[in-house]
């Protein structure tokens, strides 16, 4: 006879709720969904054209720029593959940051498109210096077409110095600086017109509050006269951008997704952008407040994230664990680590449309999965730590 297994005698929740704190996909405000909802909406209609256009209005502040930027059917991967489709061709050689998962990604579609890759590694858990990126420029036989990195690598909750390594970089660079701000834009200040970044990716499920599905792409005046001469269709930015000028995009467009986008823009709007950065900054730090509280270490010590928080768990604890009782008792949906630091840290997103209150919930739902664990903490030390942060 079969005999059923069970490791965990895990009882489904009384009151079945997804509530996600992990860097993607966030929650979803209110608004987003009743706005997701109108599906019978013609895409080639003038209005909804005009909420085309204005969520490209909306989103250029984030990054910085008076180029608006394009709104894609695809998720975050989607852009980054069109940057590097028109904006490198074959044997191109290419300079790519690599400090964890998504680094890796640009590794990956630079090496599919046939670039000539070099690639600079940082060890998980640190970001580039300014210093490593020039002198890895100097090494280099030929001029990089482009330089591709992250701005938050979402792998291991590090936020790059973008502004200083941008502002190095341009003492002796001109050639093109690839940013995926995939999941820093929101929580954190990007100016790519200041900063003189050639191209910004972002997407929908990050710090926007939207459903998977969407990406963006912004190009600064020099990338749009620099665009390659690669063979593409599907992401074809100049064909883009002459349609979306007028909110048409080239092919059917993310309907719902877009009028979910506007419904946050919206609300984004109305705050002042420094307002939203400090948010997500205070946010960090209660979590990582509330980390040291329990007895336990931020991953990340100098340039970490306000986006998401990485915590080490001890070596009596299976991080996938921890991870999977929290999500069956309260169905809070943290994340692991990926790679050498699965089992090893959780993460813990606060980005997008995160208040406070549903922060603290994310915290104590910790607490109880490591209290069930027999971690050695006082209950509620976290949620008490946060809290004199937030208030
Ligand atoms: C989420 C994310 C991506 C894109 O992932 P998709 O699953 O394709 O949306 C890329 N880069 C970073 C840094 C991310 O956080």
């Amino acid at each position: 006879m079969h005999v059923r297994k069970r490791l965990l005698p895990m009882a489904p929740p009384l009151f079945p709720k997804n509530r996600l704190f992990c860097p993607g996909p966030t929650p979803v405000p209110e608004a987003g969904l009743i706005a997701s909802l109108n599906i019978n909406e013609y895409h080639r209609s003038s209005a909804f054209e005009h909420t085309f256009k204005t969520c490209r209005d909306w989103l250029a502040p984030f990054f910085g720029t008076s180029e608006l930027p394009l709104i894609l059917a695809a998720s975050g991967t989607g852009a980054m593959e069109a940057a590097v489709a028109n904006l490198t061709g074959k044997d191109d050689p290419v300079l790519v940051v690599n400090a964890g998962k998504f680094g890796e990604r640009w590794q990956k579609i630079c090496s599919a498109y046939q670039c000539k890759v070099q690639c600079l590694e940082v060890p998980y858990g640190k970001a580039p210096s300014p210093k490593d990126l020039i002198k890895c420029l100097e090494a280099s036989k030929e001029k990089p077409k482009a330089i591709f990195l992250q701005a938050n690598e979402t792998s291991t909750g590090v936020f790059f110095p973008l502004e200083e390594i941008t502002r190095t970089l341009r003492q002796s660079y001109d050639g093109l600086i690839v940013v995926d701000a995939i999941s820093a834009l929101v929580a954190h200040e990007i100016k790519m017109d200041d900063w003189q970044i050639d191209c910004v990716v972002g997407g929908s499920q990050k710090g926007f509050g939207v459903a998977p599905g969407l990406s963006f792409i912004g190009l600064s005046k020099r990338a749009w006269r620099e665009l390659s001469k690669r063979p593409r269709f599907y992401f074809d930015l100049l064909q883009e951008a002459k349609g979306q000028v007028n909110g048409r995009a080239a092919f059917t467009p993310a309907t719902t997704l877009i009028q979910s986008l506007h419904a946050s823009l919206k609300i984004l709007n109305e705050q002042p952008l420094e307002a939203i950065f400090e948010h997500h900054r205070r946010c960090a730090n209660a979590v990582r407040a509330a980390a040291k509280a329990i007895n336990l270490e931020p991953f990340v010590t100098e340039n970490f994230s306000h986006a998401l928080t990485a915590i080490t768990v001890p070596d009596q604890i299976d991080a996938q664990q921890l991870i999977k009782l929290i999500r069956s008792k309260d169905g809070a949906i943290l994340a692991g680590g990926q790679g050498n630091l699965k089992g090893k840290i959780i993460r813990v997103a606060h980005l997008g449309f995160m208040d406070r209150l549903s922060l603290i919930s994310g915290i104590s739902a910790l607490e109880f999965g490591l209290a069930e664990l027999n971690h050695s903490f006082s209950l509620g030390a976290g949620v008490s730590a946060a809290m004199q942060i937030l208030k």
